[in-house]
């Protein structure tokens, strides 16, 4: 049964269609290997028997016929997305009890191409942390995890649960959503492929929102054609989101054959991070000697106002998560602690129910929205995202897509950098600038550290040109030819 884990997600539909397995049983050996790898904490609810009772009517559907995008494929779902019926928690405990009476537009979308849902991962509480550390539900181990070290590696984060589930072969793809890197960071760290889509792509409809502004939904999976074809079921325009763009859905799964020949590939010199550790130096140089092999024209690019970008972000996520997070006040859903009278039961809920980090953020949010420090944190920072948006413009008038690291380390220990926030922040150092322009950015599993840890790289698009991006990392997937697989995962390839 191993074998059936071990499938790409474009290699189970093709079996799929030809009848040489069902949707059930694919189902069933991915449950069962989420079973034997419970001690990784990937998932905050499993749901064995939905995905069954969905596997049979994936198996009935296709008998009659149907050829939905994704018939049949068991997946996992960040316990961000509201999901109907099933409980959703966002790792926090103030959503104790929550179990949403409707479901996200990407979720629903996902369904009606057929896939099966394995179950909800888990995150960074209200996807706030770049570890996998913040979740109420405790952190999640990666699966490439050296054996003979006792403390686990962390799989990154927010997306922590979906990329160990991908890596670990728990599901054929998952999704994440990105803020600041949540889905690109965890990708690096577990060896998979990530892309956070333009901002508009997939619609925000009914996934707990961290900052409006900078939230996309995107798929995770371990190859790029995989991703390409999930992102094909989950984009496309929603009205329930009055930021999602009515535009056409690209065919990714076919245009992303294309060649790299030609294309301009911009390597920003200001990525050269101080102290960045040179086996990631390498990895970048050695992704631009590839995409070069492969005829492609590198280009150093300039964006001058890269190093303003974590500040600017760790101004506005917070300030925007502060707004989002005031409806949690125990009263409409969710977590509530009674106390004396209505404020003092605001406070013990919130007090209680949010964790240290997610406090944190609204303490940072509320403070650079007060008044008297509005213009001097808030206002600054939109203007300096503004800018930063214009580098890539300028950049993108020479260059087809950029390349960077995706972050600047491969997977640290659990405990970590947990009692400095501001280290912990320095993992999206190279994420967040096309996260604040809105630009879709892609991590592809390039190479091993030398401790035998993956290592990403990041392709950055223009707006709306997912194709590139994925024409670009198809390019440097081939060149890498990534076939390492998780520690304990190694010996079950067949
Ligand atoms: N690590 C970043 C943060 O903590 C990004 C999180 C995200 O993309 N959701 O905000």
């Amino acid at each position: 049964m191993n074998a059936l884990t071990h499938l790409t997600l474009a290699q189970a539909r093709r079996l799929l269609a030809a009848g040489e397995v069902s949707a059930v049983e694919l189902t069933e050996a991915h449950l069962r290997a989420i079973e034997r790898a419970r001690h990784l904490n990937a998932f905050i609810t499993e749901t064995p028997e939905r995905a069954l009772a969905m596997a049979r009517r994936s198996d009935q559907r296709r008998r009659q016929g149907s050829q939905g995008l994704l018939e049949g494929i068991p997946i996992a779902i960040k316990d961000l997305f509201c999901t109907e019926g099933i409980r959703t928690t966002a790792a926090s405990r103030i959503l104790d009890g929550f179990i949403p009476p409707y479901e996200s537009t990407v979720t629903r979308k996902l369904w009606e191409a057929g896939a099966v849902c394995l179950g909800k991962t888990n995150l960074d509480e209200f996807a706030m942390g770049s570890a996998n550390v913040t979740s109420a539900f405790g952190p999640v181990r990666n699966p490439w995890t050296p054996p003979e070290e006792p403390v686990a590696r962390v799989p990154g984060g927010s997306s922590g649960g979906s990329a160990a589930a991908v890596a670990a072969r728990l599901c054929l793809g998952a999704t994440g959503t990105d803020t600041g890197g949540s889905i690109r960071q965890p990708a690096s760290f577990c060896g998979i492929v990530g892309l956070k889509p333009t901002y508009g792509r997939c619609s925000r409809f009914g996934i707990v929102a961290f900052a409006s502004s900078l939230d996309q939904a995107g798929p995770m999976a371990r190859t790029v054609e995989d991703c390409a074809i999930m992102l094909q079921a989950m984009a496309g325009f929603d009205p329930l989101d009055s930021t999602s763009a009515d535009l056409p859905v690209p065919d990714w799964a076919g245009d992303a054959r294309g060649e790299v020949r030609g294309l301009r590939i911009g390597v920003p010199k200001e990525y050269r991070a101080d102290g960045m550790p040179d086996e990631i130096d390498r990895l970048w140089q050695q992704g631009a000697a590839w995409l070069a092999a492969a005829g492609a024209e590198i280009r150093e690019i300039s964006l001058p106002h890269t190093r303003y970008a974590l500040p600017t972000y760790y101004i506005v996520a917070p300030a925007e998560a502060s707004s989002n997070l005031a409806r949690y006040d125990g009263m409409r859903f969710g977590l509530r602690i009674e106390g004396e009278n209505l404020v003092d039961t605001y406070e013990r809920t919130r007090g209680e129910g949010f964790g240290r980090e997610v406090r944190r953020r609204i303490l940072i949010g509320t403070y650079v929205l007060s008044a008297g420090y509005y213009d001097a944190y808030y206002l600054k920072a939109l203007k300096v995202r503004r800018k930063i948006r214009e580098d890539f413009d300028r950049a993108f008038e020479h260059v087809d897509a950029i390349l960077t690291p995706t972050a600047p380390s491969a997977a640290f220990r659990i405990g970590e950098k947990m009692d400095d926030p501001v280290a912990m922040y320095l993992n999206d150092v190279f994420t967040v600038p096309a996260s604040l322009a809105g630009l879709p950015a892609l991590s592809v599993p390039a190479g091993l550290s030398a401790e035998g840890l993956p290592l990403g790289l990041q392709v950055i698009g223009r707006p709306f040109d997912e194709t590139t991006v994925l024409r670009v990392g198809r390019a440097i997937e081939e060149a890498a030819d990534f076939r390492h697989v998780p520690h304990g995962l190694a010996g079950s390839e067949a």
